[in-house]
């Protein structure tokens, strides 16, 4: 299984939420205790995956609509039996991507000119070889139902520091986020995950 009850990885499932829609959990402090709290009975491996799913909305999505998606996912008996490197144990393969207005751009290397404008984040580009992905086969969105092998860059960069493939997308999406901070002239000096989204933090939802 996927080891539910660690509060500690759960906290870093739900910090990955925030990261991917550009909020920052320890400026607001209060907020991500209190979204923590009312996710206490749910499940990580499932909160995983709504946080996945839910990667690619532009608008940070509300607290409820976190955990409706959780109860959508209902347990799977083969789902996140086994440890892989590529995709942790979600048995789903995430991607980097750039989102502008509705428009989106795959990002398929570390060398990828970065665009200051829109926001970077993983999406899910299909499900993986493993066991895990076995769960999706049927699964009736083209994009879950493909068999697919993760970006080589994110491989290799995974590889190199010795983490998964899935956690290494993640690693580069805040990698480029940063860069079109840093390329917007925003400030990093008040530390990490500081610039505009310190301003927009104001209408994250309960
Ligand atoms: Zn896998």
């Amino acid at each position: 299984m996927s080891g539910g009850g660690l509060l500690v990885s759960k906290l870093e499932v739900l910090e990955r939420h925030w990261f991917n829609h550009n909020r920052d959990p320890f400026k607001n402090k209060g907020l991500f205790e209190h979204q923590l709290k009312e996710l206490a009975n749910v499940d990580e491996g499932i909160l995983t995956q709504a946080v996945t799913i839910l990667s690619g909305e532009d608008v940070f999505p509300k607290l409820k609509k976190l955990l409706q998606q959780c109860t959508a996912l209902k347990p799977q008996d083969n789902l996140g039996s086994i440890e892989c490197n590529s995709c942790g144990s979600m048995g789903l393969v995430l991607g980097v991507v750039w989102t502008f207005e509705g428009t989106h751009m795959d990002v398929l290397s570390y060398d990828q000119k970065v665009r200051p404008d829109g926001n970077y984040t993983t999406r899910i580009i299909g499900r993986c070889k493993c066991e895990n992905g076995l769960a999706y086969q049927f699964v009736k969105t083209n994009i879950m139902g493909k068999l697919v092998a993760p970006d080589q860059y994110l491989i290799d960069g995974a590889y190199k520091n010795g983490w998964d493939v899935n956690f290494e997308a993640t690693m580069a999406a805040q990698y480029f986020r940063k860069k079109a901070r840093e390329m917007r002239g925003e400030s990093l000096a008040k530390g990490p995950m500081s610039g505009t989204i310190n301003k927009i933090i104001g209408d994250a939802d309960v």
